[in-house]
């Protein structure tokens, strides 16, 4: 069982990808993959379900637009300097506990959406991650038991735009937030099919070459020590995103560095996860690609 999304933006409906690898479109569950969703013990109740009418369920064409494979989440919580590859390559010190900053859930936007280059951008960069997503509501949540409040995973591109983080002053964020730096999916699969989060090939190509290539067995700060880290200064809600951090291969890490231009092409995937792509825009050529962050 993996949960996507799909519709037009904003306006996205349930999916569940069956074992037949058919696309059901689940709306008669009557619910979304939200918050409410995961706190209600959703994916159990799914699973109920779907045994009885998944294969009743609508099959939607290929071409079906994906969204986010999780409803809007209250936070979406970015790790960075999680690979000492990546640290290296961006002349950091090693971090001594988890680099944590925020990036605004209005980024949000579907795994084959256009990623759209900022009015004013030269320097938007690609990070792909394992992207854990939260099921209960974490506060001072130990290590040992942080898996359990764990929903599932999915790829994320942490798109970031160098220049707006790191060289306009303060916090990240503004590098992060751009409508579209986020896309999420395709799919999200349980935690519990998942064998080993720490075990997981990631890869990521611009125009089909190949540029970062690792495993989250080299993840510094692993995700039962971020989940218990983060719920020690927040509240984790269920639906929350943790986006674990990416390894080496950024364009921001290349001699001379290398950003994306309008044309180029992004594909990027996680062992088990699925696979993702973007062609970047530039914001100019195409507005209507805005309605892609379903907000608009
Ligand atoms: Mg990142």
């Amino acid at each position: 069982m993996k949960l996507f999304r799909f519709g037009e933006p904003g306006q996205e409906k349930p999916g569940v990808l069956g074992s037949e690898g058919l696309r059901w479109d689940v709306s008669a569950f009557g619910e979304d993959w939200n918050e409410e969703f995961f706190a209600s013990d959703g994916l159990a109740r799914l699973e109920t379900w779907l045994a009885e009418h998944g294969p009743r369920c609508p099959v939607l064409p290929e071409d079906v637009r994906l969204g986010p494979c999780v409803a809007r989440p209250s936070k979406i919580i970015c790790i960075g300097l999680n690979f000492a590859g990546h640290v290296k390559e961006t002349g950091a010190e090693m971090p001594g506990e988890p680099v944590v900053f925020f990036k605004a859930t209005t980024a949000l936007c579907g795994p084959y959406d256009d990623i759209v280059i900022p009015p004013g951008s030269e320097k938007t960069d690609w990070e792909v991650e394992l992207a854990v997503v939260m099921e209960k509501r974490a506060t001072y949540v130990s290590e040992d038991e942080a898996m359990d409040y764990v929903a599932g995973y999915a790829v994320h591109n942490d798109y970031s735009e160098r220049a707006w983080q790191l060289e306009r002053g303060g916090q990240w964020v503004k590098g992060k937030s751009f409508d579209t730096y986020a896309p999420i999916g395709p799919f999200l699969v349980p935690a519990g099919a998942v064998p080993d989060p720490h075990d997981l090939g990631l890869w990521l190509e611009v125009n089909g070459e190949r540029l970062q290539e690792s495993n989250t067995s080299d993840l510094i700060f692993r995700v039962p020590a971020l989940v218990s880290y983060l719920s020690r200064f927040m509240t984790l809600l269920p639906g929350d995103i943790i986006s674990t951090g990416t390894p080496s291969g950024v364009g921001l890490g290349l001699d001379p560095p290398r950003y994306l231009k309008p044309g180029d092409v992004v594909e990027l995937g996680i062992d088990g996860l699925g696979s993702s792509r973007q062609e970047a825009v530039a914001f100019e050529d195409l507005e209507e690609t805005l309605s892609g962050s379903g907000i608009r």
